[in-house]
């Protein structure tokens, strides 16, 4: 089986060095990972990843929604020269939060930038949305081409609204804690789904690093519940991670 792990902050990482967590990812199969941003100050951090790493380390760069108030006025001009840098990088992640920050104003315009960079360099936009159903009823006519809601929980319904406006779902080990899995699992056509780990943030065993060789057991876990084949299921995913990484190129 292959594997894209679609979201990791291999920056993040406290107890393994990025060169044995891609090593040991290479090993399970896993082909690429996207590297994901949440502050500007991870920028360079992604960049220098994604070049020591290419191509296996996929670059996105992006302002987190919990860290919204405290960019620098230019950051979205900086956004802009990273993309022009990186034409094969994502933007993210971004989005909307009313969990951790009910001031929706800030949090809006700074979505709004990122998914107007994400049309003007026909980027796939990395979205996380937490709570912010009311919120995203006026984003969802402005969303770009391709998008993703990352390390989905939601509702079966919300879920129904993402793939309706042309959007797909990244889940994570978070998931099998979510109380709607199953309801949620069974009705999402396989071509919707995409993996990631949130590494390493949202692994199966709470205070331990999450990596990308748990990639298998997280599909198998999916696979399990929707009752279907996971030699398929994994080989459908990874042509939607294919798909997905390589829109607008
Ligand atoms: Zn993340």
């Amino acid at each position: 089986m292959q594997f894209i792990d679609t979201h990791i902050h291999l920056q993040d990482f406290k107890s393994n060095c990025a060169t044995d967590i891609i090593n040991q990812a290479q090993n399970q199969g896993v082909k690429r990972l996207i590297c994901v941003s949440s502050v500007a100050a991870d920028w360079a951090k992604v960049a220098e990843m994604a070049t020591k790493f290419a191509p296996f380390v996929i670059p996105a760069f992006g302002l987190h929604p919990w860290y919204v108030e405290e960019a620098e006025d230019n950051w979205a001009q900086k956004l802009e020269s990273y993309l022009q840098a990186f034409p094969k990088a994502l933007i993210g992640e971004c989005g909307l939060d009313k969990l951790k920050n009910p001031n929706f104003e800030k949090q809006g315009e700074v979505f709004a930038q990122q998914i107007d960079l994400a049309k003007k360099y026909a980027r796939p936009l990395i979205i996380h949305a937490v709570k912010a159903e009311e919120w995203l009823n006026e984003f969802w006519k402005k969303l770009p081409e391709s998008f993703v809601f990352h390390s989905f929980t939601s509702s079966a319904e919300l879920a129904q609204k993402v793939i309706k406006n042309g959007g797909l779902l990244g889940f994570n080990f978070s998931l099998l804690r979510s109380k709607n899995m199953e309801k949620l699992l069974s009705a999402l056509p396989a071509d919707k789904i995409l993996l990631e780990t949130d590494g390493p943030y949202q692994g199966p065993t709470k205070g331990e690093e999450v990596l990308p060789t748990m990639l298998p057991e997280l599909l198998v876990e999916i696979a399990a519940i929707r009752g279907e084949d996971k030699e398929a299921l994994a080989m459908r995913i990874y042509q939607n991670s294919e798909e997905f990484i390589n829109f607008g190129k």
